[in-house]
């Protein structure tokens, strides 16, 4: 018998989902009053972001479109809308707690599962540039040298990260 699978929620489940969230507990609290995003600087310098907008398709139950868009990755957690929201609604929470659910299901945009593969292999997220390199030595600085990877690696696997992280690339 073929496996049920099970149902993606409505539009009142999205928001359900969201508060029932850590940092999403306050989406429903939103009138779209547009504070969030006159406040905000990242939605100042391009068209691609817009927190009002994500809270609005968030609850009118575009659950799809708020989860695998890149807005959602585009907040730069300064929490100026936090601070002036009226209604108290915790934006950047809330988008934490988005993103969150994007990461279970494996929408992670490739710059961070590039991230984290940079943490697994070598102990940092940015790799060290032969530019860099030799600016250490013109410094008479040594080489940097992985450290800690084993370490790192018990961590990453021990709070189930490895698993979240490239959860996509191994159900593909
Ligand atoms: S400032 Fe608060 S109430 Fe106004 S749109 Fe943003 S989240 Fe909603
Ligand atoms: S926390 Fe995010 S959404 Fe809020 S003002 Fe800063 S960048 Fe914009």
């Amino acid at each position: 018998m073929a496996e049920e699978k099970p149902e993606k929620p409505s539009t009142v489940d999205f928001a359900r989902e969201i508060t029932s969230k850590l940092g999403g507990e306050t989406i429903t609290y939103c009138y779209q009053c547009g504070t969030c995003a006159s406040s905000c600087p990242v939605a100042k310098t391009t068209d691609r972001y817009n927190p009002r907008q994500i809270l609005r398709l968030a609850l009118l139950g575009q659950r799809g479109e708020v989860l695998t868009e890149d807005a959602i990755w585009l907040c730069a957690s300064c929490y100026n809308c936090q601070e002036r929201c009226p209604q108290k609604v915790e934006i950047a929470d809330v988008i934490y707690a988005l993103r969150n659910i994007a990461i279970s299901e494996g929408n992670i945009p490739a710059i961070y599962t590039e991230f984290a593969t940079g943490l697994m292999s070598e102990g940092r997220i940015v790799p060290i540039s032969k530019f860099l390199e030799k600016k250490r030595a013109d410094y008479g600085l040594p080489p940097l040298k992985p450290t800690g990877i084993e370490a790192l690696k018990k961590i990453l696997s021990a709070t189930g990260f490895d698993k979240i992280m490239f959860k996509k690339g191994e159900s593909q």
